[in-house]
């Protein structure tokens, strides 16, 4: 796509009013637009990577069976005295009177969609089922200053399944552990799976997913020999309860978690299904999320640099940006044009009327993968450089084209 077409706001400086690392970089680079403390614009090259992390997201879920819907954001609250949580989480939600009803908007989808399973009067045939939606929550975050990995607006992926018993349950559960290592992992992340508390009612212990960084706001126990994690909320064993072994605590990013509910909201809700000899049971329930817009923001802490953002190929607005310096000849125009006409979803490329130092600098801010410069010195050849090891390679602008159709 052509740089000049596309709304690419960069800036000189990063914004005075962000303290965050993925703030910065994001806003510098043309990627999202701050509105309030904790709500963003999605501007085009930002709601490319948005979109390629809920397509990963949302290939993994698909392939474990589980089906996508969309649930709405207002919610009556009615439903939600049913568990007590519109007074429990009255400081996180949004709620107002409209008219003689009392509506909020929705931190979370768990009573709406135990009300929609236990409507639909499921037998035992039904089950499992595993549904999810990539929605936006809204949340009155006392902190948002952590960019966009704390919303008070934001996007997050949220899967609930549905279980005849315990057994049933934990295997679809320890299920999902597999389906979000393989996204992390797509994603180029490295994620520890952490014992945490159970969050608002639950007596057991849920999962988070955790990716260390000094940018994050929890810290976790990670043993220095085994695989084993755990949130420090939970109390801080100096040693690894699972191996024994030294443990040492370190900052990061809960980009995920999983909350096994047993029969709460079975019985809470009186969220049942017939089984095979004609008596209603509980609903056994479990709740999985994934920050979507949390996710970008990580990989923009994780990976970027002084000079900018640095993309994984896998979520790249695109995979490389061509840059034309100089005055081109007729066939070097028509080189740099055919990067754009054979790869065009996957290139940028910058057609502006600027300096070679502004495109550089604009370059290296925006992270794509590959830069592929083209300019009146190099006559046929074009300079390859990646951007995330600073690598460069001289090839014919032939090979160049051909290299891009293969990563
Ligand atoms: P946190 O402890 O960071 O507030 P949480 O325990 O409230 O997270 P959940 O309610 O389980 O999180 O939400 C599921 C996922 O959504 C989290 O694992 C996190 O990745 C993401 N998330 C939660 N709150 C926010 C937020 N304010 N902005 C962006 N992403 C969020
Ligand atoms: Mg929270």
């Amino acid at each position: 796509m052509l740089q000049s077409k596309l709304f690419i706001p960069t800036q000189a400086k990063p914004p005075a009013d962000e303290v965050s690392k993925n703030g910065k970089l994001l806003q510098q680079a043309g990627f999202v637009d701050k509105l309030h403390a904790g709500v963003y614009s999605w501007l085009p090259l930002g709601l490319r990577v948005l979109n390629r992390v809920a397509t990963i997201i949302r290939e993994e879920h698909n392939a474990f069976g589980a089906s996508e819907v969309l649930m709405p954001a207002l919610q009556p609250k009615v439903l939600w005295d049913e568990t007590g949580r519109w007074g429990t989480l009255k400081e996180v939600m949004y709620q107002w009177q409209d008219g003689d009803k009392h509506v909020g908007l929705a931190s979370t989808h768990e009573e709406v969609i135990v009300d929609l399973i236990r409507r639909s009067q499921p037998t035992y045939r039904d089950l499992p089922k595993g549904l999810y939606q990539i929605q936006w929550k809204f949340r009155n975050e006392p902190r948002a200053k952590s960019g966009v990995m704390r919303g008070r607006e934001f996007l997050m992926k949220d899967l609930y399944s549905f279980h005849a018993n315990v057994a049933d349950l934990d295997a679809y559960y320890s299920g999902i552990h597999g389906v979000y290592q393989k996204i992390f992992n797509r994603l180029g992340l490295e994620s520890h799976i952490t014992e945490a508390s159970g969050g608002t009612f639950t007596k057991r212990h849920s999962h988070e997913f955790q990716v260390l960084s000094d940018a994050g706001e929890d810290r976790v126990l990670v043993c220095t020999e085994c695989d084993y994690a755990q949130n420090v909320e939970l109390g801080t064993p100096e040693k690894c309860p699972q191996c024994g072994k030294a443990a040492a605590i370190k900052k990061s990013i809960e980009v995920g978690n999983t909350f096994n509910f047993g029969d709460y909201y079975g019985q809470t809700m009186g969220c049942t299904y017939t089984d095979d000899k004609g008596v209603r049971q509980p609903l056994y329930v479990a709740s999985y999320g994934i920050g979507v817009s949390r996710l970008v923001g990580t990989i923009a802490e994780v990976f970027g640099d002084e000079r900018g953002l640095v993309w994984p190929i896998a979520v790249a607005p695109f995979k490389a940006h061509v840059l034309t310096i100089g005055k081109l000849d007729d066939e070097q125009k028509k080189q740099a044009q055919q990067f754009e006409k054979v790869l065009s979803e996957t290139i940028l490329l910058d057609d502006r009327d600027l300096s070679p130092g502004h495109k550089f600098t604009d370059a290296d801010l925006i992270g794509l993968p590959y830069r592929i410069v083209v300019s009146a010195r190099q006559g046929k050849n074009v300079e390859v450089t990646t951007r995330s090891s600073g690598e460069q390679k001289i090839m014919t602008s032939a090979d160049a084209l051909k290299f891009l159709q293969t990563v």
